[in-house]
């Protein structure tokens, strides 16, 4: 099935590409990776090296000049590599700690952190949630205070994606005594300032691939060069974040989504009760019909809305449904295929018990389903 108009030939060249990358770099190693609780540096340089991390970067920062699509196809394919880890690590790299330093940074910002990290030379992290503080962003205590021509940081942060090793944070940080969103700003800080610990490398029901940390930051002196963007508007540069984010959840979702249904289809196939492939019993192969109607009105949701933000929109309440549906969609399909495997499905050594504890993340990262829904309902005028 093509999906005009989004994709062109290019898309699905890049498609192919991606997808012969992953079944022989990523998906052979996923079982070492998710035991190991994360996945070597040298995968990220390798995605580099293949311009993977800078699709929909321009050339002049060292990405390859794509469009929005490009990153979408990116994030399906990535997806469907066996586990939910490496792709969220790798959609922190492109997608939430660096497209607020390609929006809202300056050249040598862009030419410290964008460019290296689009050649897999720097890993990124995003710094958003606080012990304290996860779905309510306004309220992150994270303080920055002024001293000459820096700034000095001091609070923590909580289950940050790539944290035990990344090389900087694009981080949330409080610049003023004003309460909620007013008083916040952005920094990108590297994670060998003195000052920067990992408190804890943080262990996890799913996404075992990927590492996650609480960060402490005590003290931490970073030049004011670092500030991105202006003082105090750090709020609406992260909701903006969050709406790209959200998008490439949304992809990832699908992604994921597909491969538990592909693996659940050929199984129902092969497996033999009652004398016969289990595919024929009428509510095996109605709920495989569910799963794809389901996976595909998802898809079409995500294209559309990805369209609208690949034109300059950001339709906020658009992208929460897509979030929203997909998330959801996602772990309701690994569900029911991991019954459609039976008491396999529940045994480690096949993959869908993965996939079914890796989509459970979606419903929370990134803006838990209940936040999605009161972004909608007060744009509905609830
Ligand atoms: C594996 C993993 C990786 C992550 N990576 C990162 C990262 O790299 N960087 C980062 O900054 N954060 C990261 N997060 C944090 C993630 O974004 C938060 O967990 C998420 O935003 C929810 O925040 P919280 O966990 O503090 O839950 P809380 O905000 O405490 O919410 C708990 C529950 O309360 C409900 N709730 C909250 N607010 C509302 C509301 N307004 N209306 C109705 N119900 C509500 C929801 O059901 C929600 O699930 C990660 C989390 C995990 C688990």
């Amino acid at each position: 099935m093509t999906y005009e108009p989004y994709f062109t030939e290019e898309h699905e060249i890049l498609r192919t590409t991606i997808r012969k990358f992953v079944a022989k770099e990523v998906t052979p190693f996923v079982e070492e990776w998710e035991e190991e609780g994360i996945f070597p540096l040298e995968l990220l340089k390798r995605m580099g090296d293949l311009g993977f991390l800078g699709l929909r970067y321009p050339e002049s920062v060292g990405g390859q000049g794509g469009d929005y699509f490009a990153g979408i196809v990116f994030a399906e394919e990535l997806a469907k590599c066996g586990c939910g880890g490496v792709p969220m690590a790798i959609a922190v790299q492109t997608d939430m700690a660096t497209p607020p330093i390609a929006e809202f940074g300056n050249a040598d910002q862009q030419e410290r952190f964008l460019t290296p990290a689009i050649k897999g030379d720097k890993l990124a992290a995003i710094g958003i949630s606080e012990p304290n503080h996860g779905s309510d962003v306004a309220s992150v205590e994270t303080r920055a205070r002024r001293d000459g021509d820096d700034w000095i940081i001091n609070g923590s942060k909580m289950f940050i994606t790539n944290g035990t090793r990344a090389d900087f944070v694009t981080l949330v940080t409080r610049t003023s005594d004003e309460p909620g969103y007013k008083g916040i700003s952005l920094f990108i800080v590297e994670l060998d300032s003195p000052g920067v610990s990992v408190s804890r490398k943080l262990d996890k029901v799913g996404m075992r691939s990927s590492d996650t940390a609480e960060l402490i930051f005590d003290n931490v002196r970073v030049p004011h060069a670092n500030l991105l963007g202006e003082e105090g508007k750090g709020f609406s540069y992260i909701m903006w974040e969050l709406q790209g984010e959200r998008m490439i959840a949304a992809a990832g979702s699908i992604g994921m989504a597909e491969q538990a249904y592909e693996l659940a289809y050929d199984y129902a196939k092969s497996r033999k009760q009652f004398n016969q492939p289990i595919a024929n019993f009428q509510v095996i192969a109605h709920l495989l019909a569910e799963m794809k109607t389901e996976i595909e009105v998802c898809r079409e949701l995500t294209y559309a809305t990805a369209y609208r933000f690949s034109k300059g929109e950001v339709p906020s309440k658009e992208i929460s449904m897509t979030k929203l549906a997909a998330a959801q969609m996602a772990h309701w399909v690994a569900d029911r295929a991991l019954q459609i495997f039976g008491g396999n499905g529940y045994m480690t050594e096949y993959p869908i018990e993965r996939i079914w504890r890796d989509t459970r993340l979606h419903r929370i990262g990134g803006g838990a389903d209940e936040v999605m829904k009161e972004i909608i309902a007060k744009q509905m005028g609830l």
